[in-house]
């Protein structure tokens, strides 16, 4: 057989890559196998998959129940369609479980294949509720600097990473952003958030969208009062509230979603990663009674709107295993517990390391920042490229982490399988002091 990073070189491009270097190199890793918290490679390399992959393996992998359902699935009907007065038994069960463990209120389902067309969905669809009643008008969407909300053409344009925005232009127009309320506080947020939309007109703005805690953005946990102030702006302004669920559901934050962390009710919720576990791609937008009857009501003629694989039965099949796990494995509980041994761990590192600023968590979503001062909280230089040297050194030593640089940050994010237990914390946290250790002295800091 060809030697796989030939032909991975040849005729594999990667996503979000560097594709002059892939093709210099080549993958620099080719995973074989997971179990658990751990990923394996095809040189029989060990690692601990500290970010569930791409936030998403929320209950580890190589679970056994998820191939055994998926399996009985496909034997039994692997696929058919859910387009217009066609369903199927896996999607209803899985729209009513997912409705039943939303927020109150929040009560029917749309199904897509991932977090980008969730995102694109729940735009279409505020400014379709707009449109008809008779306020065409209200199609613009003010996101948050920093949000990260996926890939396509209305979900790259609500991102607010403008590195996103560089391969095709900024992808359409009528999409804001406000200041994030990372690093300052509520009301100077609230301040600036209330400016954009009298900026841009109250009665032109179908939705605020933002995602509980921004995840790419470096797990940027918001004050505790700053979405309740949000809601009250939607409120008053009557503009719908979008959020973005995509990381921060299905127990990842150490509730079920992570709005629930803020006490706050979304009008629509978009989801996706968690919700399968990533075992196969399924995403969705669960949206509010009210938009659902002004939808019944007064939409005409068919919503031209739908995928393939809205509703993929296999998928929805594992979907709601996936969620029978997170429920009777109490693995939100975990989640939460876990993140607080997490964070024990983080504050003992910053207790004696000179580099690490701030550390946070939120169940098992969590950040170290690393600053050249922690009292003034001073940068360091990007050319030093600090975070990206810890994430080689966590590599060496096994363990898989992302790097976040945006806007002249040096983060460490960390979103490991909420099956992670206190032993593996603590693995976890060893390894992190140790690289951390080890690139303090590659840059000259005692
Ligand atoms: N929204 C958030 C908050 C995300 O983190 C992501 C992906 O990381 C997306 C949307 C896009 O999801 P996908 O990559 O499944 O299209």
């Amino acid at each position: 057989m060809e030697n796989l990073t030939e032909l991975d070189k040849r005729h594999f491009i990667h996503p979000t890559s560097s594709i002059q270097q892939q093709q210099r190199d080549g993958a620099k890793v080719i995973m074989e196998k997971g179990e658990g918290i751990y990923l394996t490679d095809t040189n029989g390399n060990v690692y601990i998959d500290a970010m569930s992959s791409l936030w998403n393996v929320n209950i580890g992998h190589g679970r056994e129940e998820l191939a055994e359902v998926a399996a009985q699935q496909l034997k039994k009907l692997a696929f058919s369609s859910a387009f217009s007065t066609f369903s199927h038994e896996p999607a209803i069960k899985l729209a009513e479980k997912i409705a039943s463990i939303s927020p109150a209120g929040l009560n029917a389902v749309f199904f897509t294949s991932g977090g980008s067309e969730s995102n694109d969905s729940a735009i279409k669809l505020v400014r379709h509720y707009w449109k008809i009643q008779g306020k065409q008008d209200r199609r613009k969407i003010i996101a948050l600097k920093r949000g990260y909300h996926g890939v396509a053409a209305a979900s790259t344009s609500v991102t607010g990473i403008p590195e996103f925005w560089g391969m095709a232009g900024h992808m359409m127009t009528d999409f804001t952003h406000a200041e994030t309320p990372y690093g300052g506080n509520t009301e100077k947020a609230i301040a600036s958030l209330r400016q954009v939309i009298e900026e841009e007109g109250p009665e032109n703005i179908a939705a605020i969208l933002a995602e509980p805690v921004q995840g790419a953005g470096g797990v940027l946990i918001p004050p505790a009062d700053y979405f309740k102030e949000v809601r009250k702006l939607c409120d008053e302004y009557e503009i719908l509230f979008i959020a973005d669920e995509i990381i921060t559901g299905f127990g990842r934050t150490g509730k079920m979603f992570g709005m629930e962390n803020w006490g706050v009710t979304p009008d629509m919720m978009t989801f996706a990663k968690g919700v399968t576990s990533g075992y196969i791609p399924l995403g969705g937008v669960v949206v509010s009674d009210h938009i659902h009857n002004v939808l019944k009501e007064k939409s005409k003629g068919t919503l031209f709107h739908g995928f393939t694989y809205s509703g993929h039965p296999t998928a929805a099949a594992l979907a709601l295993k996936n969620i029978e796990i997170i429920e009777q494995e109490n693995l939100i509980e975990n989640s939460r517990e876990m993140g607080e041994k997490l964070l024990e761990g983080f504050q003992k590192i910053k207790e004696n390391l000179e580099i690490v600023g701030d550390v946070r968590t939120i169940g098992l979503l969590g950040a170290v920042e690393l600053v050249q001062n922690p009292a003034t909280n001073k940068r360091f230089a990007p050319d030093l490229n600090v975070a990206p040297r810890v994430i080689e050194a966590l590599h060496e030593r096994g363990v898989i982490c992302r790097p976040v640089t945006f806007g002249g940050t040096d983060i460490i994010c960390f979103a490991p399988p909420i099956v992670i237990d206190n032993k593996q914390v603590n693995t976890l946290v060893e390894k992190l002091y140790d690289s951390v250790l080890s690139v303090q002295k590659q840059i000259g800091v005692p």
